[in-house]
């Protein structure tokens, strides 16, 4: 699969809007749901699974600051709204039987464990899903930089970027008829041609890591398990 080896372990971001579904706002059950009996499915067949959740679908930051609220401030909001993400996520996994544990960058010891890297790749080993929550804990990141993060430190195979489109597209195919999916790009053209896959910091920290980026429709029932198995479509970015 995926060209090279199967991976062993990979790291799955999952954005708030992918947990939105159809909503306007917030999470959606039957979404978040099917999302995790996918998940279920890879980590049956061995696959070792850690899962960064961005929090965009609750709140942004950045968005805020354009509002006039201090950035460091929201962007605290912003990683405590993956934290409620994380909840619902491993409330999701939990229902499927798979074994998780809530790893949060930023202290709260009542319902998530800290992030300790050994403790996460432990986790892993012993069978357990683990679940980023909170981001990198620092702000002015994304989530997207949180997984890239995550990815390099736990020794991820494979970093998965599940989103609305079935990869990278040379336009925005929900507008322009014409856009043709990439099937390979390298770190180098995301950057320079300003791709909009990954900021550009999650980008740099794969591309230095040498961590493939795999990004591809999470809206279909089963293209996480399709994906582990080298199955297109996608869009594969590596060196
Ligand atoms: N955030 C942050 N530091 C991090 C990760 C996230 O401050 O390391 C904040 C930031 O305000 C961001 C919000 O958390 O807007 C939600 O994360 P993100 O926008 O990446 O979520 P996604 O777009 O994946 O849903």
């Amino acid at each position: 699969a995926q060209g090279s080896a199967a991976p062993r372990r990979v790291l799955l971001k999952l954005s708030g809007e992918a947990l939105m579904g159809g909503a306007q706002y917030g999470v959606d059950a039957q979404t978040v749901d099917r999302i995790a009996s996918d998940v279920a499915e890879v980590f049956r067949s061995g696959v070792q699974i850690g899962i960064v959740v961005g929090g965009g679908n609750i709140f942004r930051g950045l968005t805020a600051a354009a509002r006039g609220m201090d950035r460091a401030q929201g962007d605290a909001a912003g990683m405590l709204a993956t934290v409620i993400n994380a909840l619902m996520v491993q409330n999701a996994l939990e229902r499927q039987d798979v074994p998780t544990r809530v790893l949060s960058a930023i202290e709260m010891s009542s319902i998530a464990e800290p992030y300790i890297r050994r403790r996460a790749v432990r986790h892993m080993e012993k069978g357990r899903v683990v679940i980023c929550a909170a981001g990198t804990g620092n702000p002015f990141f994304t989530t997207d930089t949180a997984a890239a993060l995550r990815a390099a430190e736990l020794d991820c195979d494979l970093l998965l970027k599940g989103t609305q489109v079935d990869g990278v597209y040379s336009a925005d195919p929900r507008k322009d008829p014409d856009a043709v999916r990439h099937d390979r790009l390298t770190y180098m053209e995301v950057l320079s041609r300003d791709l909009n896959v990954m900021d550009a910091a999650a980008i740099s920290l794969a591309r230095e890591n040498r961590l493939p980026i795999v990004v591809f429709n999470l809206h279909e029932d089963g293209s996480f398990q399709r994906v582990m198995r080298g199955e297109g479509p996608y869009t594969r970015i590596e060196e």
